[in-house]
């Protein structure tokens, strides 16, 4: 001790400047009754606002029950507008009260939580020519119904095709969902059967370690479901790591309140997981600070009391959280939570969200002015999911990238070995020039051809 402090006497000291206010944005969590704007839900308390139940039965469906919910608060043009932005949208419509709350109604147009669950057709783009509608091939890998076996030592287990909400952005839209106008879906039938094929399955193959229990979304399986899939797969002996991956604490944080039957069947899974000494987490997916707010922190507080270890996955989408500060104020909200932020996506090449999607130039940028501002641990990892089932890739690991045709290619050693990945940065952020040499076919061609070439010789 005296050591040190004379160490230290000796050295030059060189005294911090004190934090800017900014600096503690992250912990100015909303937590007045912000609901009681929305004209149906003007008289409720508290109570009865953050209730599971309350919010998913009057989670809203169709337009129709859009317009009971807010009636005046926006005019007929909105209305209109989202109208024929549903009807251009593979997903299906689903958001919940406590979304609706949140969301700035006098800016619809801009605001960052409408933008990722309700479409507006004036804002939409048409798809690049690249894109196809299973764009990571989940289907491909898939070795059982509902088991994507990509990746050697893990597996994606889909448990079901329903989820509290519907993003716009889903990679899922094949599958999850109730049947739009768009898309023929593809349903994975009675469950417990289909889940037996999968237990089967990696039971198996002892290589697989790691499962994720993903759906649609964990939070609609019912409590003994989570405590039957989880006690199931922790009695086989080569699985050694789990993770229930549920959007509930973004978007209807109520349910990790007051749904105390669900949180203590996966709180009892993960208590016998640390008997095994096998790692039991749950994964979520919080896109803006905004979707933070004192109920969060709430029911993240308690899933901390139980010993229940959250991650979190972004997904990336321009005018929502490409913005460097918004990105750091997620970053550093989601740690004041005590959740960790573990991936960013780069948006995946999907049906009707072309004006989501972001450059992959955005993707790394923003890693950069993100890392060195908390905690390494507490940094998510940039990723792009690449399109034809070659798997997570670094953004900033690809072979080759130009900037001016918008062409990235990666390799992907561990899963697809040989084989080039394409990701296309969204036409309109190219120069008018290069994004009408796009609409060519035997261009576009040429492009690709060319970008192919230069990533192998490179
Ligand atoms: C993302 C994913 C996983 C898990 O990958 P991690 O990088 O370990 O998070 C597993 N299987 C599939 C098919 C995936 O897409
Ligand atoms: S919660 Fe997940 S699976 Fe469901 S719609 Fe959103 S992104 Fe897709």
């Amino acid at each position: 001790m005296t050591q040190t402090q004379e160490y230290t006497a000796d050295l030059p000291l060189a005294p911090k400047p004190s934090a800017d206010r900014s600096v503690f944005d992250h912990k100015d969590l909303r937590d007045d009754d912000y609901w009681r704007a929305i004209p149906a839900y003007a008289d409720l308390s508290a109570g009865e606002f953050h209730d599971h139940r309350f919010q998913s039965r009057n989670s809203i469906t169709s337009l129709k029950k859009l317009r009971g919910v807010l009636g005046p608060l926006v005019g007929e043009a909105f209305y209109k507008d989202v109208e024929q932005g549903l009807a251009l949208s593979p997903m299906s419509l689903r958001i919940s009260p406590y979304l609706v709350g949140l969301i700035d109604w006098r800016e619809p147009e801009t605001d960052p939580l409408r933008i990722q669950f309700l479409p507006m057709g004036s804002r939409m783009l048409p798809d690049h020519p690249e894109l196809a509608l299973d764009s990571l091939h989940e289907q491909e890998d898939s070795p059982v119904p509902g088991l994507t076996h990509r990746y050697a030592d893990r597996a994606l287990f889909l448990t079901l095709d329903t989820c509290p909400v519907y993003c716009r952005f889903c990679t899922r839209s094949y599958a999850v969902g109730l049947d739009t106008e768009e898309v023929e879906k593809v349903h994975f039938g009675a469950l417990a059967e289909r889940w037996e094929r999968v237990f089967d399955y990696i039971e198996s193959r002892p290589e697989l370690e790691d499962i994720v229990i993903s759906g649609g979304d964990v939070a609609n399986l019912k409590a003994e479901h989570i405590e039957y899939i989880g006690r199931r797969l922790l009695a086989i002996e080569h699985v050694r790591r789990m993770r229930y991956a549920t959007k509930a604490p973004a978007i209807m944080p109520q349910k990790i309140v007051t749904d105390t039957a669900w949180v203590d069947a996966l709180a009892g899974v993960v208590a016998e997981g640390r008997k095994l000494h096998k790692e039991v987490v749950l994964h979520t997916h919080f896109n803006h600070p905004r979707e933070i707010t004192e109920i969060s922190r709430r029911g993240l507080n308690g899933l901390m009391e139980r010993g229940i270890w959250v991650r979190n996955q972004t997904v990336l989408q321009r005018g929502v959280n490409d913005e460097v500060d918004t990105m750091q104020l997620l970053t550093r909200r989601l740690s004041y939570v005590n959740v960790h932020p573990y991936y960013t996506f780069v948006h995946d090449m999907v049906r009707g969200v072309e004006e989501l999607r972001t450059t992959l130039a955005t993707a790394q940028e923003l890693e950069k002015e993100v890392r060195g501002r908390t905690a390494g641990f507490n940094t998510p990892t940039f990723v792009l999911d690449t399109m034809g089932g070659g798997g997570k890739r670094n953004v900033h690991s690809h072979e080759y990238y130009d900037r001016e045709t918008g062409i990235a290619v990666f390799t992907s050693p561990a899963v697809r070995p040989g084989q080039h990945f394409f990701y296309f940065d969204p036409l309109d952020e190219l120069d008018p020039a290069i994004a009408r040499k796009w609409a060519d076919p035997a261009e576009r061609a040429a492009m690709i051809a060319a970008a192919r070439t230069a990533a192998t010789s490179s």
